[in-house]
């Protein structure tokens, strides 16, 4: 049996690595760094994570919970190491990235039908094969794809948010809090006064940011959006979205401020803060300057800048199947961001349902296709029935699945109740289709 080439150690790869071997797939996972670097990736590790050291919502209240409830349920090696490197994040699951990074190379390295090599691939290997390079793949390997689907890429900005160093942070001006008293304490907050917002606010729109080509062609990722672009959009959007200070108790007034800027560990050691929502393209000096105006962040040092570059991914709607297969070969999957997913937990679990699907290829086992009650079946049938001409990558969201009526005579449910149902549905779903699976 020809064995099963995986491209790309990322957190895609790297769990369709394992879950193809641990079903007696013989895989060989070819990841091209350090040999061959990428502008944003930092280190040799396998499965980076590139930015932010949070993989969201651990609680089942969100559909980014029920997805990793689902991979849990399947052995997902990327939930798992990042259950053993966690650190607190009120209620969601972040990591010690190096100490993630290191769970991960240390199973994959172990595995007897695993073999590791440090090499970029230029094409797109004629045998069994899962492509996971990421929204970052290598020159050569994205023409060999388009030339193999036929399909066009598609493309739009990322950005990336500052880590500063904790020990250039003023703690007394800071205060510890989660929004709501929801899980731990684990956020730093600098609290803002209306006129403090404003002058932060006015700071980000005027500062210098670096050139970038063909900007009104490629839309940002809403979520992913550059601060000084929301500062733009209007007076008040940073204080909806990452500065709100909703929930924010500030103990120095017992009330909760009228903005907020949200620091949260970046590493077990706390030696490190990433600031929430501030991805951003500012030029580098320009950075140190602005963040220096957060009340508590006056003496800040950024130990890692904040970046945008461009982000990759297949028109998946019309070369993909929902099993992750491509449309023109039996053989050829892909996963990860590459197919439109969005998220380090959405690429592992593309990475997931590909690793599975091609390794039930190896076995001469039909595909599996999930069913659409759980997170795992929504996005491989977003990203496979999405509007060809309009699509854009997706986070895990309840959207995404199969709607659940409200009772005769109320038009939406209470945002408490919907969670629930959903959850309850994709579990039964998930265990029922297993257990039909055998
Ligand atoms: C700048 C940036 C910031 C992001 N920030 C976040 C965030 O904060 N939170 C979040 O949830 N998601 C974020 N994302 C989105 C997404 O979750 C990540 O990109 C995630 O790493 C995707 O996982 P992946 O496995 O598909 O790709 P990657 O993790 O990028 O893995 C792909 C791997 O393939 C390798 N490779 C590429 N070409 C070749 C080749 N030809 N041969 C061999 N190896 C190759 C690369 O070196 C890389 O290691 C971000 C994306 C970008 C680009």
């Amino acid at each position: 049996m020809q064995e099963l080439t995986i491209i790309g150690g990322g957190l895609a790869g790297c769990e369709a690595a394992y879950q193809a071997a641990k079903r007696g797939a013989r895989v060989r996972l070819f990841e091209m760094r350090p040999k061959t670097p990428t502008k944003i990736h930092q280190t040799d590790d396998l499965a980076e994570l590139v930015c932010s050291n949070s993989l969201k919502s651990n609680t089942l209240d969100k559909a980014s919970g029920l997805l990793k409830w689902e991979m849990r349920r399947l052995d997902s090696l990327i939930i798992a190491a990042a259950d053993a490197s966690s650190v607190p994040a009120g209620s969601a699951l972040a990591v010690d990235r190096r100490k993630f990074a290191a769970f991960i190379t240390s199973r994959l390295k172990n595995h007897p039908n695993i073999e590791i090599e440090r090499e970029e691939i230029e094409s797109v290997p004629d045998s069994p094969t899962i492509v996971a390079s990421g929204p970052l793949t290598s020159e050569k390997l994205a023409a060999s794809i388009q030339e193999t689907l036929g399909g066009g890429f598609l493309n739009f900005f990322d950005a990336v948010a500052p880590i500063v160093d904790a020990d250039s942070l003023d703690f007394e001006t800071l205060f510890l809090a989660s929004r709501y008293d929801k899980g731990d304490a684990a956020y730093w907050n600098s609290a803002l006064s209306e006129a403090k917002y404003d002058e932060l606010r006015d700071a980000l729109v005027s500062a210098e940011k670096t050139e970038s080509h063909n900007d009104e062609d490629v839309p940002y990722f809403e979520s992913c959006m550059p601060i000084e672009e929301m500062a733009t959009r209007g007076r008040l959007t940073m204080r909806f979205g990452p500065l709100r200070g909703a929930g924010l108790t500030d103990p120095k007034t017992d009330r909760w401020p009228f903005a907020a800027v949200q620091l949260r560990a970046e590493n077990a050691e706390a030696t490190m803060f990433n600031l929430v929502g501030f991805q951003t393209r500012l030029k580098w000096g320009e950075q140190t300057r602005v963040l220096r105006l957060i009340p508590g962040l006056q003496n800040v040092e950024i130990v890692r800048f904040g970046v945008i570059h461009k982000n990759i991914f297949l028109n998946s709607p019309s070369v993909l199947k929902p099993t992750f297969g491509s449309q023109m070969r039996e053989d050829l999957f892909f996963a990860g961001q590459l197919t439109g997913v969005e998220g380090y937990v959405e690429s592992a679990a593309a990475g997931l349902m590909a690793g599975i699907n091609a390794a039930r290829a190896w076995n001469d086992q039909e595909p599996l296709v999930f069913p659409r009650e759980t997170v795992l079946g929504s996005l491989a049938h977003y990203i496979t029935n999405a509007d060809a001409k309009h699509f854009q990558p997706m986070n895990s969201n309840w959207a995404l699945l199969p709607p659940i009526e409200p009772p005769a005579g109320r038009k939406k449910w209470k945002k408490e109740e919907k969670a629930p149902l959903y959850v309850q549905r994709g579990q039964e779903a998930l265990e029922n289709f297993l257990k039909a699976e055998g």
